[in-house]
């Protein structure tokens, strides 16, 4: 059965996190408080901010960025899995869901290394880029905007240090990558997104199957 990857049923899930996910008092604080928000299913699933924080390790990542910080837990896991040199540049283009993300990073003792930049993402980018800072980043996170993914990855592969990752969050959509009824903007660009990552032969790619689906692309 091993040519398969397991269907993941509600029981299954909920056994899986019982082993596995160690989330804290304060990241659960801050599930809890965006579940009341009406667009909380943005959120990553516990296990995927566990497991981003150990490739955050695993990398020895210093340096990161993340493109959608929503109320900050993804940013939350990676900063408290950096040295207490590192940093996250975390774009966003909303104070309100970004207040909250403040309110826990303060919490945490980890608003230190995020650098919350509120502007359109593509524009922070483009800034970094202007500003010479090619190949100076360990790992980006890209979870925004569906309609711009390839536009982030690009910057993103750019910004990037050869052997660096760049995580791409959302691209098995719900399920909606492989029904055909659904040919909206952001649909669409998700499956020419997927598509054309697959023919890049600057990355090597894995798709994992956690959260709604997470590519990892490492820069070669
Ligand atoms: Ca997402």
């Amino acid at each position: 059965m091993s040519h398969f990857t397991i269907q993941v049923t509600p029981e299954l899930h909920q056994y899986l996190q019982s082993v596995s996910v160690r989330e804290t008092d304060l990241l659960k604080a801050l599930r809890e408080e965006t579940a009341k928000e009406e667009l909380a299913r943005m959120q990553i699933s516990p296990e995927q901010g566990q497991f981003m924080a150990l490739l955050i390790k695993l990398l020895g990542a210093r340096r990161t960025v993340e493109v959608g910080v929503f109320t900050g837990y993804s940013a939350l896991c990676v900063a408290a899995a950096l040295p207490d040199n590192g940093q996250i540049i975390a774009c966003d283009i909303d104070e309100g869901w970004t207040n909250i993300a403040q309110r826990y990073w303060q919490q945490a003792g980890v608003a230190h290394k995020i650098d919350l930049r509120l502007a359109p993402a593509l524009k922070t980018l483009d800034n970094l880029l202007c500003e010479g800072q090619q190949d100076q980043f360990d790992f980006a996170f890209i979870d925004a905007d569906k309609e711009n993914y390839q536009n982030y990855y690009e910057r993103c592969l750019t910004l990037v240090r050869p052997g660096g990752l760049i995580a791409v969050d959302n691209v098995l959509w719900n399920g909606n990558v492989i029904n055909p009824d659904k040919q909206d903007i952001d649909t669409c660009a998700i499956r020419t997104f997927n598509g054309q990552l697959l023919k890049d032969e600057r990355v090597d790619i894995s798709l994992i199957p956690i959260g709604d689906g997470l590519t990892l692309a490492r820069k070669r």
